[in-house]
């Protein structure tokens, strides 16, 4: 069985923003997050401005340019890529779940048979 997605809104976007910044946010909650920051255009601002200020203060110290927004736009696209990895590893544990399952039911079917 697939896990339903979880959609978030704008408020528990806010909410997760500082995690995900901190690559803290579970992974059952990147889903709904980063479809969010991809619909919605306030909260895809309130991200970017959210990791300026963030990176910014961390970096004010060195003064090598930097360019922030490539780094997010990065760090989406790497979120995703583990996504659609985790994805496809599910995709394999729910096909052999699927073949056990016959498996056992073939195996029982014949057991009866012969009985
Ligand atoms: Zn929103």
């Amino acid at each position: 069985m697939m896990r339903k997605k979880i959609k978030m809104n704008c408020k528990e976007f806010a909410v997760a923003i500082p995690r995900f910044l901190e690559d803290e946010l579970p992974d059952r909650q990147m889903p709904g997050f980063l479809e969010h920051f991809e619909t919605c255009d306030e909260c895809n601002e309130e991200l970017q401005i959210q990791f300026l200020v963030k990176e910014g203060i961390a970096r004010l110290e060195d003064a090598a340019d930097f360019n922030l927004s490539g780094e997010l736009a990065g760090k989406v696209e790497e979120h995703k890529r583990m996504l659609k990895r985790k994805r496809i590893g599910n995709l394999i544990i729910y096909c052999m779940e699927g073949i056990a399952v016959i498996a056992v039911i073939f195996i029982l079917t014949l057991v009866l048979v012969n009985f």
